[in-house]
């Protein structure tokens, strides 16, 4: 049973501390949780995972407010690509005393003309037209230690319902405006196609004590919209549409705090939070070794995603690639403290071309067998390469020219199931 006025006490608590905040004029805190992370891969889609996706442009977005703003202190959930529970993110949300938060995502839809952004926050009506985001953006408990915490707040029983409203109202309006911000800027910003803001059961929202919104920034199983947000430059403009709809709320928050906030930035041009790269991108080198290991083994210490390139006798072990120098420290600091002591940040110039008739493969398979090409062992790879080597049959799919191209090779190769496959570097059809 919900006591109603044990929430009522809770809520008058709140409400006082958020009058309580502004006057004392500290620094206003902006919490921005990048969906999903580790083996929560999100959304699967054309150009890149909803995961990598939202990280990206999360930090983006943070990076352009601590550039600009002196008088907002910003806090990731996650900097990197780990595996966070939901109440996790509400947790460190709370224990930051958030102003605001802001939870990315990409949508995805199995109609593949499905388009737009869309902006949530947390509602319980029963009209809802957002069964679908609420179902996927909450099955992420399903990999949690403890489902059944969620399970506990029953959005069909009307009292749960009345105290969750009554302490959700402090808040609404405000989640409201900055959901309907964004959304008027993705229009006017970007020309991007809004479908509007929506209310959902979301878990990541409900038990937060600030306004708190989660944005869909578009449809990445959509082959435009999808190929735009894993580009750098649609990235960076959801980051900037985000970042313009802050400044307007942010502008609303000081004006009512009766605060002489920044009086920020209107007519000024953004300040660029940090140049990326041109021509080159950042990889962080993990380890060598001559042994090749599988991607669950132990010496690899939990990493998930490194590329591995066969280098002369050496296996070489990267993680990551990034045109922002913060992001690539960052990664190695999270590497190092994984116990990789010799990692380091290598550059690689951006689409730089093999020579003459060199080109890279993907090793998939070995075999004392022979195979011919579409056999059903290949799992619906073709054009493989056998090469034999040392009593053994060794298969390879792919001949890029690019280190980009043969990355994008092995991960199809490893979404066909050959978690173990390796870049091999080749002059003509002979691994060099
Ligand atoms: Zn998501």
């Amino acid at each position: 049973m919900i006591n109603i006025q044990k929430y009522l006490f809770f809520v008058m608590i709140l409400t006082f501390s958020i009058v309580s905040f502004a006057q004392k004029n500290q620094k206003f805190v902006i919490v921005i949780d990048a969906g999903h992370g580790g083996h929560d891969t999100g959304a699967r889609g054309v150009a890149d995972l909803e995961k990598n996706i939202a990280l990206d442009v999360a930090l983006r977005f943070g990076n352009l407010i601590q550039a600009n703003y002196k008088d907002v202190k910003v806090v990731w959930t996650r900097k990197t690509d780990v595996f966070l529970e939901l109440s996790e993110r509400t947790d460190i949300s709370n224990a930051n005393h958030a102003n605001l938060f802001v939870s990315v995502h990409c949508n995805s839809a199995s109609n593949t003309s499905a388009s737009g952004t869309e902006t949530f926050v947390m509602g319980l009506n029963k009209m809802s037209q957002t069964d679908d985001v609420s179902r996927r953006e909450n099955s992420v408990v399903f990999l949690e230690k403890d489902k059944e915490k969620y399970e506990k707040f029953n959005p069909n029983d009307p009292e749960a319902v009345i105290a969750f409203e009554i302490m959700n109202a402090a808040y609404k309006e405000q989640s409201l405006r900055f959901a309907d911000l964004m959304e008027k800027t993705f229009i006017n910003q970007e020309g991007r196609k809004s479908r509007g803001v929506k209310q959902g059961n979301l878990h990541v929202l409900r038990n937060n004590a600030s306004p708190s919104v989660l944005v869909e920034i578009g449809f990445i199983s959509n082959q435009d919209e999808g190929t735009y947000l894993a580009s750098e430059e649609g990235k960076q403009k959801a980051a900037e549409s985000l970042y313009k709809a802050f400044q307007e709320y942010k502008r609303e928050y000081d004006r009512r705090s009766g605060v002489d906030g920044q009086q920020s930035n209107e007519d000024k041009p953004i300040k660029v939070a940090e140049t990326p790269l041109v021509g080159k991108k950042l990889k962080i080198r993990v380890m060598d070794s001559k042994t090749k290991f599988s991607p669950t083994s132990p010496q690899l210490k939990g990493l998930t995603d490194l590329d591995v390139v066969q280098e002369g006798d050496n296996y070489v072990y990267y993680l990551g690639e990034t045109d922002l120098q913060s992001r690539a420290d960052e990664l190695l600091n999270t590497v190092k403290r994984k116990g990789f002591s010799k990692a380091k940040i290598v550059e690689v110039e951006s689409n730089k071309k093999l020579e003459g008739v060199q080109n890279y493969r993907v090793q998939f398979m070995t075999s004392n067998k022979k195979y011919r090409d579409k056999d059903d062992k290949f799992n619906g790879l073709t054009n493989v390469l056998r090469v034999k080597e040392g009593g053994l049959q060794k298969y390879y799919f792919g001949q890029d020219k690019t280190m980009e191209e043969a990355q994008k090779t092995l991960k199809q190769v490893q979404e066909k199931g050959f978690r173990n496959s390796f870049i091999v570097t080749f002059n003509g059809e002979n691994p060099m």
